[in-house]
């Protein structure tokens, strides 16, 4: 049983995308074809090269919005309302969930490399709305995103959370290394184990996790 594990922990980090809601809702993908459109308007470039850019920003600086600011100067707030305008229909909610995070002492906060707003209408849609206590997203931390140790410094100062005094829940296993490295109990969130020993637990269902660590 992993409760031991995590009975000093009083706050409680959650990713969104791929952790608060499965893959199989396949926003992303949504998300995904708005980027390489604006990437394409804004670079002036064809869909092969946007989608070929896209993957070089995500493997070199985290996301593809890291990789347009540091290579092209654009405008991060109107890049983030454009690529997250999409539809919550593909979203069910989650009683199950719901009750869990609930049921979790202490603090809980979202941090995604998303928007807040985002986030906002995502839990919305997964009916999470009230149990969080803080919503941080990529304009939080000076749209530096994570796995980058500044981006987590930022929004974890401004949260005032303390590393050994927290876990963390993330579906992309680079997003755990610095928490690892800042203390925090990991737990990757995904359907394939996420390799590396800054991961100190792996679950394909997060409500099952959790069901173990609640009040
Ligand atoms: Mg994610």
């Amino acid at each position: 049983m992993h409760r031991d594990a995590f009975s000093h922990v009083t706050t409680w980090v959650f990713d969104l995308d791929h952790t608060l809601y499965p893959p199989e809702a396949r926003l992303f993908a949504l998300i995904e074809t708005r980027m390489t459109t604006w990437v394409m308007q804004t670079l002036g470039v064809d869909r092969p090269e946007a989608d070929h850019l896209r993957r070089h920003y995500w493997a070199h600086y985290g996301t593809t919005l890291a990789g347009l600011m540091r290579e092209h100067d654009v405008d991060p707030a109107s890049y983030l309302a454009e690529v997250h305008d999409i539809s919550m229909d593909s979203l069910t909610p989650d009683p199950l969930l719901a009750a869990r995070i609930a049921a979790l002492p202490g603090r809980r906060i979202i941090y995604t490399n998303g928007s807040a707003p985002y986030a906002e209408r995502v839990i919305d849609a997964r009916g999470l709305s009230g149990l969080f206590d803080a919503i941080y997203g990529v304009e939080h931390a000076n749209f530096l995103p994570k796995p980058e140790r500044a981006a987590f410094d930022t929004v974890f100062a401004a949260d005032g959370l303390h590393g050994p005094s927290a876990a963390m829940f993330e579906d992309d296993p680079r997003n755990l290394l610095e928490p690892h490295a800042m203390g925090l109990r990991t737990v990757h969130v995904g359907p394939v184990r996420g390799e590396g020993a800054h991961i100190h637990f792996h679950t394909d269902n997060l409500s099952d996790f959790l069901s173990h660590l609640g009040a």
